[in-house]
């Protein structure tokens, strides 16, 4: 109770303005990962009523995968769309076509993630997280509004009040997270996440808002090109969704590379998303990678690692240290697309993100324990480090140079295909056109055939038998074309 207002108070570790998408995801991946007592406040009574947001990316796809609601998020997508529609250009739902953004919204991903892109509205996903939360025993308090907050040394201490009864209460939490939509104030609380947060997310976001104002403009106003200083060129989508690379202090990144990259070709070059290949996982096959990382941090071993096998047992001695798993990986698709030796090994993150590697296994002479001990106290930023890795290896030292140039190729052979599929829609739409005027000709010839009087016939004349004709050689000019 506070002696001078006379509202009580609840502690709280973190809270959580706004159960929206954002709100409610961060709630959940909070308690998933062992952090009780949450509290999230949201001034409406219930989840959104209207659709707004509808499209989840595949990284989105890959969290909701790891809370274990992607089943039924598909489920529920399933009910009202196509899960492999695509983006065109219509004059109108009746109109002409002029041309296609994305075929089918699974292009380009099938290799790189074990889900799918998937377009599901906001008021339709909320109510599945609501569930969720509920049944984990996430604490959503519904019709309950911040209204003011105070920060100190300590954390926050806020003053929420019940949009139904207008009762306030004061909660004090260590962290405050708003969640709260575009107006948001920003979060609050000493030293959040504040380590390699904004050097790890900012410049991905950075990249990705760029890259979909560049579509903006292209796509629909392009009235407004002039006006727009900095577009950059477009780079295809998987790159932004999940080719996207940090560096930070909390990864044995080197500093070369950009920050978008080809996932198609992505090894585990730290601060890369860890490549997706299938794995044989307690007896079953064609299990996602993906599956190992959950929860802690992963050392993923060559067949020959047992340099990093056996350290990383011996630093499961370190209690001050978070677990490490350990997981022998075989198979030519691992090593080809990670990169790795059989000697070798990838330390990930609980996220999914490769932390630091070793290619080719210990030099002799090296310390395995002392050497993966220090890369988990930089990584962990309880040590300062200068973000180098600290075994560079030729291949490391070659990606660069060897990137650029790829990448400059790649990014003009992308723009070259744009152009060849502008092309092809063109010409699609024109033999659409032509068969559509065929079909008439003939429709037009039949008809007046048929109104034609009896005696003024072709000998032996059908009408039925005309349209049959017609038909057989229209199916057996499809199957030719
Ligand atoms: C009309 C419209 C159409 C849209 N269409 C699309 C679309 O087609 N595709 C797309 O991808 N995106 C669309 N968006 C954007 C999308 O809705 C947002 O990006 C998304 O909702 C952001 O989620 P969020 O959880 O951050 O915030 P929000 O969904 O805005 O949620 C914030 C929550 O915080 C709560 N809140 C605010 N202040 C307080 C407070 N003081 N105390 C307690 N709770 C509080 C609010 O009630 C709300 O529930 C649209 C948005 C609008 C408005």
């Amino acid at each position: 109770m506070d002696t001078l207002t006379g509202m009580s108070i609840q502690h709280v570790p973190v809270l959580i303005v706004g159960s929206s998408m954002v709100g409610m995801t961060l709630s959940v991946l909070l308690a998933k990962h062992g952090l009780e007592g949450c509290m999230t406040v949201e001034k409406h009574a219930s989840t959104a009523i209207h659709p707004r947001a509808a499209y989840f990316h595949p990284r989105s796809m890959e969290i909701y995968c790891e809370l274990g609601v992607y089943d039924e998020m598909l489920a529920e997508s399933a009910r009202l769309y196509d899960s492999n529609a695509g983006i065109y250009d219509l004059e109108s739902l009746a109109g002409k076509y002029i041309q296609t953004w994305l075929g089918n919204i699974n292009e380009g991903i099938e290799n790189v993630s074990p889900v799918t892109r998937t377009f599901l509205t906001q008021h339709m996903f909320e109510p599945i997280l609501r569930r969720y939360s509920e049944k984990n025993g996430v604490d959503l308090q519904f019709s309950t509004e911040l209204v003011s907050f105070q920060q100190d040394s300590s954390g926050v201490t806020a003053i929420v009040r019940s949009t139904e009864t207008g009762e306030k209460r004061i909660v004090h939490a260590k962290y405050m997270v708003a969640c709260d939509g575009n107006r948001s104030p920003g979060k609050a609380g000493p030293d959040l996440v504040e380590k390699t947060y904004h050097d790890e997310r900012y410049p991905v976001g950075k990249k990705t808002v760029a890259q979909v104002f560049e579509r903006y403009i292209r796509r629909t106003a392009p009235e407004l090109k002039a006006a727009a200083t900095q577009l950059e060129d477009e780079v295809p989508e998987p790159y932004i969704e999940l080719g996207y690379r940090y560096h930070s202090a909390a990864l044995m990144t080197d500093e070369l590379g950009g920050v978008l990259e080809n996932p198609q070709r992505a090894t585990c070059r730290p601060g890369s998303h860890a490549p997706h290949v299938l794995i044989s996982l307690n007896g079953e096959d064609g299990v996602p990678i993906a599956n190992l990382f959950r929860g802690t941090y992963t050392l993923l071993l060559g067949s020959d690692a047992s340099g990093w096998e056996d350290a990383a047992r011996e630093l499961d001695m370190d209690k001050t240290l978070p677990e490490i798993r350990r997981h022998r990986v075989h198979g030519d698709a691992f090593y080809s697309r990670y990169g790795l030796s059989q000697r070798g090994a990838a330390l990930v993150r609980p996220d999914g993100f490769v932390a630091w590697c070793d290619w080719q296994g210990p030099a002799p002479g090296t310390n395995a324990v002392t050497l993966l001990a220090d890369v988990m106290l930089k990584i962990l930023c309880r040590v300062p480090h200068a973000s180098s890795n600290t075994s560079p290896s030729e291949l490391t030292v070659n990606t660069p140079s060897l990137s650029s140039a790829l990448f400059a190729r790649e990014k003009q052979l992308f723009a070259q295909k744009l152009e060849l599929q502008k092309q092809m829609d063109r010409i699609d739409t024109e033999i659409a056109d032509l068969r559509r005027m065929d079909e008439l000709q003939n429709e037009t010839a039949l008809l007046a055939l048929r109104l034609m009087p009896a005696e003024e016939k072709p000998p032996g004349y059908s009408y039925s038998e005309c349209l049959r004709k017609k038909e057989a050689e229209r199916v057996t000019l499809a199957a030719v074309a």
